[in-house]
């Protein structure tokens, strides 16, 4: 669990619950002007004048969303803020603040929680954005991180996953897969482990894809990118699902149909190697595998010479009539609908 595994280990009796919140939290000052009032009181006071308040929240619980035998808590951290983050950058706004909640069992020491809000601390850094509350609390097994994160935006940069329009461009931000091909090299070293507790792993040749898993990034620089080109999307999701269930989102809400291109979605060379190695389909991980926090976001097709050629832009698509229905049009051109469990409807048709 902690990094450093002769570090002494501190009960969280020793503290107490509002002890535990100040020793964790003493390190963090506020530096967004909308915080009003940060840790301290009985809430946060944010003020944000005219503009829109964005709130998103989720809750990761040990043994469903991560795995502690290979996740070092200080990555746990960064990620359950990367997560919410990504959330409110899916919207086009910008995080200014959020609220850390952690409930944890007797078998976690006060420095495994400083390693976790350690890499909290550090998203907080590097995103510019404030710790403002949170709860802690016991659990009887296990450990449960919610992370709640605010931001805010003007009304009209906005970016709903309803508003595209059929022939909009289906666009997708960096590449597709290697969260999912990292987890399948962590589980499978686990398992090795499990056998042989002295094997050392090589993971060099999976640095890439082994880190989107443990240190993945929320896309600030997309939505400054979109900013900078004067391109504001039709509609914008973040993928933590995989790429077919968060484009049924977008045809579902905006009542249009989607055409995605097998040969379009990028891949980083990486993902295609793991993919042959555990004999896997690229295709398939892209579609399915999830935890990418790319954005996907559809555009008015004026607006393609403002992002033609950008490295960090794929279009992979174009969205249709409704009717059309949702497919992927297969390196082969056959026509395959797409389903939110991709990876089970596409494999029964190969
Ligand atoms: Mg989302």
């Amino acid at each position: 669990m902690l990094e450093d595994k002769d570090q002494e280990s501190t009960p969280l009796q020793q503290l107490g619950e509002f002890g535990l919140i100040d020793h964790l939290t003493k390190g963090f000052s506020t530096t967004q002007k909308s915080t009003q009032k940060g840790i301290g009181d009985d809430a946060a006071v944010l003020h944000f004048g005219d503009r829109k308040t964005i709130v998103s929240t989720d809750l990761l619980i040990e043994g469903v969303h991560f795995d502690l035998s290979y996740m070092p808590l200080k990555h746990l951290g960064y990620k359950s803020v990367m997560v919410n983050l990504s959330d409110i950058y899916a919207m086009n706004a910008h995080p200014t603040q959020i609220t850390v909640s952690l409930a944890v069992s007797n078998r976690f020491p006060l420095e495994a929680l400083e390693e976790f809000y350690a890499g909290v601390a550090l998203a907080c850094k590097i995103y510019g954005i404030d710790l403002v509350g949170g709860d802690m609390t016991s659990s009887q097994k296990g450990m449960i991180v919610s992370v709640t994160a605010i931001g805010c935006a003007e009304d009209k940069d906005i970016v709903y996953r309803s508003g595209a329009k059929p022939n909009d461009l289906l666009v997708v931000s960096g590449d597709l897969g290697a969260a999912y091909m990292g987890l399948q090299v962590l589980e499978r070293e686990k398992e090795v482990f499990k056998v042989n507790p002295n094997s050392q792993p090589d993971l060099s040749p999976y640095t890439y894809i082994v880190e989107r898993q443990l240190k993945p990034e929320a896309r600030k620089d997309i939505v400054a990118l979109l900013k900078k080109l004067g391109v504001i999307p039709t509609s914008m999701i973040d993928i933590s699902d995989g790429l077919s269930s968060e484009i049924l989102h977008l045809c579902k809400k905006s009542e249009v149909g989607c055409n995605l291109y097998e040969d379009k979605i990028p891949l980083d060379p990486t993902v295609i190697s793991a993919c042959e190695e555990f004999k896997i389909d690229s295709t398939l991980v892209a579609l399915s595998g999830g935890e990418d926090y790319e954005l996907l976001f559809a555009i008015d097709q004026k607006e393609f010479p403002k992002i033609k050629g950008n490295p960090n832009l794929t279009v992979v698509g174009h969205m249709t009539d409704k009717n059309e229905g949702a497919h992927l049009i297969s390196r082969n051109n056959s026509k395959i609908p797409l389903t939110a469990q991709g990876w089970n409807s596409f494999s029964e048709k190969e």
